[in-house]
C-alpha cells in the first residue's frame, strides 16, 4: 500500500499540531504511512500519499486532524 501514489498537492489533510497530544494512533491506523512521531507530536511526512480514507480523523482522540474524504 505504501507505494500507491495519488495526485500531488490535492489532499485536504490538515494536522493541527497544537491539538496533538502525542498518542501516535494516527501513525498506527494510516495505511499510507503519512504520519511520523517526532518527539511528542505527530508530523505529516508524506502528504501526497494521503488517500483521504479518514482513518486518522476517526481515531485521533483530540480532533487534531481533519480531512474531507474523496475531495482530493
Ligand atoms: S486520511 Fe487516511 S491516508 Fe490520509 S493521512 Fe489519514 S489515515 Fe492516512
Ligand atoms: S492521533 Fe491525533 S493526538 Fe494522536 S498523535 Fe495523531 S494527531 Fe496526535
Amino acid at each position: 500500500m505504501e507505494d500507491l501514489r495519488y495526485l500531488d498537492d490535492v489532499s485536504t489533510l490538515v494536522l493541527d499540531k497544537e491539538k496533538c497530544i502525542g498518542c501516535s494512533l494516527c501513525t498506527e491506523v494510516c495505511p499510507q504511512a503519512v504520519f511520523e512521531m517526532q518527539g511528542e507530536k505527530a508530523h505529516i511526512v508524506d502528504f501526497n500519499a494521503c488517500m483521504e480514507c479518514g482513518a486518522c480523523v476517526n481515531n485521533c482522540p483530540s480532533k487534531a486532524i481533519s480531512v474531507s474524504p474523496g475531495v482530493g
